[in-house]
């Protein structure tokens, strides 16, 4: 889409998160996609310039989502490329990772350059996260090298785990050659087949076949040996139990390279939200006890738990609209993370800021984002921490309205999101 405006781009009168200067005001300039000034307000002359009048937002570096299902190719009923970044950009994000599971799975250079070509219309950076294995199907690796040279940033067979312990092995092998992380969805299938939700008092009451906490911890548990012998990068998906986490820390006391991320519904709910066979709270890995939900919060505090990651899993309201057995797992969340950052954080903005953005970029080794300083790239989100809002099914840029959030009030609204120095059209 061509820009209206090629000016560079001013924006005055914002707040940055953190430290001392969060009651000072500043001006950031930037030109050609880059930073090129942060000075204290008034300081920067006024010539032809856009402007955006930031009147005491807070300015940040835009939000980085490590994962997130956009659907295609393959499943553009449930969302598009364009349609899943355009939800990105309302909720602050410029640069989403794009899961493999599409229709076909994205096990091939051709599909990861498919996804980025500018015919998909995508409103912020799409970074495909490529197949581990041929089809996901856990048996043969796909040609990593081939996948990064197209623009993968990692491998997953997300939505399944890789399961093997000798293709597991391999693949941490090939991707520490290439410096990127194997990203695991660690769910020991061969313990949750069948299951729809955390195995709890809620499962038992509604009849429903139960995902204990050991089918995560266990892989868990056999991936941080693997990443221990191989010295590669481990990096688990969606980390949802008191048990997994136990796991990475002590893995990362070892000082065996491995990371994690939290999703917002993990941080906020628990199995009992799943009230009446409520399948917007039907997640993989599901909802989980209050017990594991306050230690997702202790994980992220204390550094356990590298970044937020949303999990926008957007589907169909026909595909939801099913008995609690049979509806697809997964709920929308780009829209909505900021305000659940927020309050995990205790309303401390750099803390949300780091979970949403500096996290990610510093665990994925991407110098130039994720950061607010005058040389790196644009991206930046302009929000107010305090503006109170109502999520509304109507508002939503996503195709999908599978959000258990939709009619929640929060506090913590994104306002401008700037790509490459532009304002990214709402
Ligand atoms: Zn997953």
């Amino acid at each position: 889409m061509r820009r209206a405006d090629d000016r560079a781009l001013l924006i005055r009168n914002a707040r940055i998160c953190g430290g001392k200067s969060e009651t000072e005001r500043f001006d950031v300039l930037t030109n050609d996609g880059r930073i090129a000034a942060i000075e204290p307000h008034g300081k920067i002359p006024n010539k032809d310039y856009q402007l955006i009048e930031a009147d005491g937002l807070l300015v940040s570096p835009g939000f980085i989502d490590l994962h997130v299902h956009l659907r295609e190719p393959g499943q553009t009923h449930k969302e598009t490329i364009a349609t899943g970044t355009a939800a990105a950009a309302a909720g602050g994000f410029t640069t989403v990772c794009a899961m493999p599971n599409t229709n076909p799975v994205n096990d091939s250079p051709e599909i990861t350059r498919w996804m980025q070509a500018p015919e998909r219309r995508a409103k912020v950076k799409v970074r495909p996260i490529a197949a581990a294995t041929l089809g996901s199907q856990g048996e043969q690796l796909t040609d990593f090298r081939a996948l990064v040279d197209a623009g993968a940033a990692a491998v997953t067979d997300d939505g399944r785990p890789i399961l093997g312990d000798a293709i597991m092995h391999k693949a941490l092998l090939a991707a520490k050659e290439l410096g990127i992380p194997v990203i695991q969805h660690a769910e020991d299938t061969r313990m949750s087949q069948g299951g729809v939700m955390h195995a709890g008092r809620t499962a038992f009451r509604l009849g429903l076949r139960g995902v204990t906490a050991e089918a995560e911890a266990s892989i868990v548990a056999r991936d941080i040996e693997l990443a221990a012998e191989t010295e590669a990068h481990l990096h688990v998906a969606h980390i949802s139990t008191v048990a997994a986490l136990e796991n990475v820390r002590n893995g990362r006391k070892r000082g065996v390279h491995v990371t994690c991320e939290v999703t917002p519904h993990h941080l906020l709910l628990t199995d009992e939200e799943v009230g009446d066979y409520d399948t917007n709270c039907k997640m993989n890995p599901p909802l989980r006890s209050e017990a594991d939900r306050q230690a997702l919060w202790d994980g992220l505090r204390d550094g356990t738990i590298d970044c937020i990651a949303t999990d926008h899993a957007p589907h169909a309201a026909h595909e939801k609209d099913q008995e609690f057995d049979r509806a697809p797992f997964g709920t929308t969340g780009l829209e909505t993370a900021l305000p659940i950052a927020l309050m995990a954080a205790g309303g401390e903005c750099e803390t949300a800021v780091r979970w949403l953005s500096i996290g990610p970029a510093a665990l994925m080794g991407w110098k130039d984002v994720g950061v607010l300083r005058v040389g790196a790239v644009a991206d930046l989100t302009l929000f107010d921490p305090e503006q109170e809002w109502i999520f509304r099914a109507e508002e939503s840029k996503s195709k999908a309205r599978n959000s258990p959030f939709i009619g929640k009030r929060f506090r913590g609204r994104v306002r401008y999101t700037i790509l490459d120095g532009k304002l990214i059209d709402p």
